[in-house]
């Protein structure tokens, strides 16, 4: 499995990586941590990047880009891999397109967490709080000031990846203000659904997800999620229509999941899906006929 996980600082992106990284074998290449250890190193990369980092700013695309491929060429890598924290810029992500294709690698999906930016400094403030309790080192960029900059730069220059990788049919979106939780049941239930998870994993996520009562059978669970992802006409739709065909959905039922349907604003309620309205306005006009 090959992914990346897009989302501003604070959005969790670090912690669903982890929660990856131990459900599926793969490894996480977050470049901050990489330049954090460069950093701590002292070594030439560190010594360049250390008053960038300190500041907010973005370390130049020539350093984290060659970070990426020497890393992308450690055996490690070769089961799959998460990149967190990168690309940050749509130069960026243009060069991983050209390492990826040099070297032979497809990538699976990008996962964008989407957050309520209101709640991204009480969880960076939770963040900090919870390091100083474990006697850990505090980030240096972890402030009020430096987190609206890294918040301005994720705009100005993150956010137009949304886009990058929504063209490109490789974006699907997970609500990122649900509990860690249930994020990362939704992250494995748009990943089973696609495709970009071996059917054993595959098979434990749905699991997991029956277990976690919604009583539906795993296959139908999967047409669902892909059909979800069908209607935001995200990445996997392709794949994620093929899962529908094959979970069964009658010809019907998938055109309709095809909809288009307005995009679901960050902290929202999700939009009531047609079907349910539907069946409850069924449901009413029945009982009106018993009275
Ligand atoms: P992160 O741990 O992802 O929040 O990154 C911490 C800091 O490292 C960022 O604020 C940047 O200064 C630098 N950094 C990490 N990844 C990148 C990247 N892909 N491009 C440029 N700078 C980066």
């Amino acid at each position: 499995m090959r992914l990346i996980l897009l989302g501003p600082p604070g959005s969790g992106k670090g912690t669903q990586a982890q929660r990856l990284v131990q459900r599926y074998g793969i490894v996480q290449l977050s470049t901050g941590e990489m330049l954090r250890a460069a950093v701590a190193a002292q070594t030439p990369v560190g010594i360049k990047a250390q008053h960038i980092m300190a500041s907010g700013g973005l370390v130049p695309d020539e350093i984290v880009v060659g970070i990426i491929s020497d890393r992308l060429d450690q055996p490690d890598a070769a089961r799959g891999f998460i990149l967190d924290g990168f690309p940050r810029t749509v130069p960026q992500a243009e060069a991983l397109d050209e390492l990826l294709k040099k070297k032979h690698i497809k990538l699976d999906a990008v996962v964008e967490l989407r957050v309520n930016e209101s709640a991204l400094l009480q969880r960076v403030e939770t963040r900090v709080a919870e390091m100083q309790a474990r006697g850990g080192e505090v980030r240096i960029d972890d402030t009020p000031e430096v987190l609206t900059k890294r918040l301005a730069s994720y705009r100005a220059l993150t956010e137009p990846l949304i886009h990058y990788y929504s063209e490109r049919r490789k974006l699907l979106t997970v609500d990122g203000m649900m509990a860690i939780e249930h994020v990362t049941r939704e992250i494995d239930r748009i990943l089973a659904a696609i495709g970009a998870v071996e059917a054993k994993a595959a098979k434990k996520a749905g699991e997991a997800r029956r277990t976690a009562k919604t009583g539906k059978s795993g296959a139908k669970t999967a047409a669902r999620t892909a059909s979800k992802s069908a209607a935001k006409g995200t990445g996997a739709s392709g794949k994620a229509a093929r899962a529908s065909r094959k979970a069964g959905k009658p010809a019907s039922k998938r055109a309709k999941s095809r909809l288009a349907r307005p995009p679901r604003v960050p902290g929202s309620a999700p939009p009531e899906r047609p079907g349910k309205a539907l069946k409850r306005s069924r449901k009413s006009e029945l009982k009106r006929r018993d009275g």
